[in-house]
């Protein structure tokens, strides 16, 4: 693997920075639709079963988008830093394909399976 050029870490920088935008649209959406469901509403017993069902994977998504941004807001801080792209186990650059799908990626493929 190669590690990343100049242009490539730009590139990345963006991509960081559009995904912590939407991210951050996600989460506002994402806590809108958690918010408690009223005891006294008028929705039916199933109907109320289906919205906690729906709410319980709302809070799962919403777990998961909070820590995918922290870990984007991270990587966004050490986009410049010569360590960046490189793997924290095997030292070797994670190469760009996978830092262009992930770039919060702090592992290449490999050890990220061996975890
Ligand atoms: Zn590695």
């Amino acid at each position: 693997m190669l590690s990343l050029t100049k242009a490539e870490k730009s590139d990345i920088e963006k991509k960081i920075e559009e995904d912590i935008l939407a991210l951050r649209e996600q989460i506002a959406i994402l806590e809108e639709k958690v918010k408690p469901i009223a005891p006294d509403c008028s929705l039916g017993r199933l109907t109320r079963l289906e919205a906690m069902g729906e709410q319980h994977v709302n809070n799962k998504i919403l777990d998961e988008s909070r820590l995918r941004l922290s870990r984007l807001t991270n990587a966004l801080l050490r986009v410049d830093k010569p360590m960046f792209g490189i793997c924290i186990e095997c030292e070797e650059p994670i190469g760009i394909g996978r830092m262009s799908i992930r770039p919060e990626s702090v592992r290449c493929v490999e050890c990220a399976n061996n975890l």
